[in-house]
């Protein structure tokens, strides 16, 4: 199309050399002027005419391959203007954010883009124009379907020849994925697989948490250590798939029974471990027995028939004494196998 309209371009200009130069020659006959001279003329004026038409011809095609690039780029692409109106937008950006390329015309891009600060110190064009650097910005957009789409926005300046500012290139890159495979990994490393809850080593790492706060702080810290009565049986009798959907039931119980601000992870087979801050031991004592309870009126239904289970726990709080999460640790312990002597389904302290 481009070099349809510069070849046309070429023809007309060749005619208007042509009758430039029958007109030269007859005004050069009566200004006395010599054809050699005439015909020099001639030739550095069709030179500068091819010139320019080759400059025309470069500069349309470069034009056709930028906004090819633009318009394939992996990346989401938004060009603004120096008062932030949007000039215009790419298909992956289109396709992104679900913006279509007439409803991005006339906006300002804060309309876009999710989060953007707008003319605040926070905001990173601004950083940009005023020649700070910006790393990148997160930007995140639900979707209509109510999915996350993240991106990382990064920015350029367009600036003229004397430095003046008078636009900027805004690129999205798409970091859904990773982000959701970081999640993924982050869920992996702290929560059970069974069970969904914390796992031993998360569960170990935010008690320590919390027992540097008790520590610091002196608020009341305690611990209770759950151990389902004769798992084994349960396993023998119905199945490990059976044993499995206990702890699961089990796991949900007490997720239910206990606080957002416990700490609750199963820390062996079918061992749980539960840190309550600010509670003290008789309060404890009573989540425990509540937990005991809610367990005992449980039951699971199986095609062999209805299970029901218990549960024996130990109840300890940090003291001077108890002073250190492995001390608490054992305190709970010691508790859980005091329940398991005196009959089971039941709740000791330390
Ligand atoms: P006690 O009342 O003394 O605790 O008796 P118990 O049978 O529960 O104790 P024991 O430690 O002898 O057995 C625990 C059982 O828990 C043995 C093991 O097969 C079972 N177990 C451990 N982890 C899992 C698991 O992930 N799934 C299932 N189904 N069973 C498990
Ligand atoms: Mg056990
Ligand atoms: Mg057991």
């Amino acid at each position: 199309m481009a070099q349809k309209s510069t070849c046309e371009q070429l023809e007309k200009r060749i005619k208007e050399l042509e009758a430039k130069v029958r007109e030269r020659q007859k005004y050069g006959k009566e200004l006395k002027v010599s054809n050699d001279e005439l015909l020099s003329t001639n030739q550095q004026l069709e030179a500068a005419i091819e010139r320019a038409n080759r400059m025309t011809f470069n500069a349309e095609t470069t034009y056709i391959e930028l906004n090819q690039i633009f318009n394939t780029a992996a990346d989401g692409m938004c060009v603004i203007d120096r008062e932030f109106h949007v000039l215009k937008i790419n298909e992956t950006f289109s396709k992104l954010f679900g913006i279509k390329k007439k409803q991005a015309e006339n906006k300002k891009c804060f309309e876009l883009i999710p989060g953007i600060e707008c003319h605040t110190p926070g905001c990173p064009l601004t950083k940009i124009i005023n020649g700070e650097s910006s790393p990148g910005y997160d930007v995140e957009k639900k979707t209509a379907d109510g999915s996350i789409i993240s991106c990382i926005m990064s920015a350029s300046a367009f600036r003229d020849p004397s430095g003046e500012f008078y636009g900027m290139v805004l690129n999205f890159k798409d970091i859904t994925y990773r982000k959701q495979m970081e999640e993924k990994l982050r869920e992996l490393a702290t929560t059970d697989g069974l069970t969904k809850i914390y796992n031993r080593r998360h569960f170990l790492e935010l008690s320590g948490q919390e027992f540097d706060r008790f520590k610091r702080y002196g608020a009341a810290l305690s611990m209770l250590m759950v151990d389902v009565d004769n798992f084994k049986s349960v396993n023998d009798t119905f199945g490990h798939d059976i044993g499995d959907e206990a702890l699961i039931v089990l796991a949900e119980i007490g997720k239910n029974i206990l606080r957002k601000v416990d700490v609750f992870g199963r820390i062996g087979g079918e061992e749980f471990a539960a840190l309550l801050p600010e509670t003290d031991l008789n309060g404890a004592v009573s989540v425990a027995e509540r937990l005991r309870q809610a367990i005992e009126a449980s039951c699971l239904q199986t095609d062999k028939g209805t299970i029901h289970f218990s549960i024996s726990i130990g109840a300890a709080q940090a003291t001077e004494r108890l002073n250190t999460m492995g001390d608490l640790l054992k305190a709970t312990d010691k508790a859980l196998y005091r329940a398991k002597e005196n009959g089971r389904n039941r709740v000791e302290i330390l």
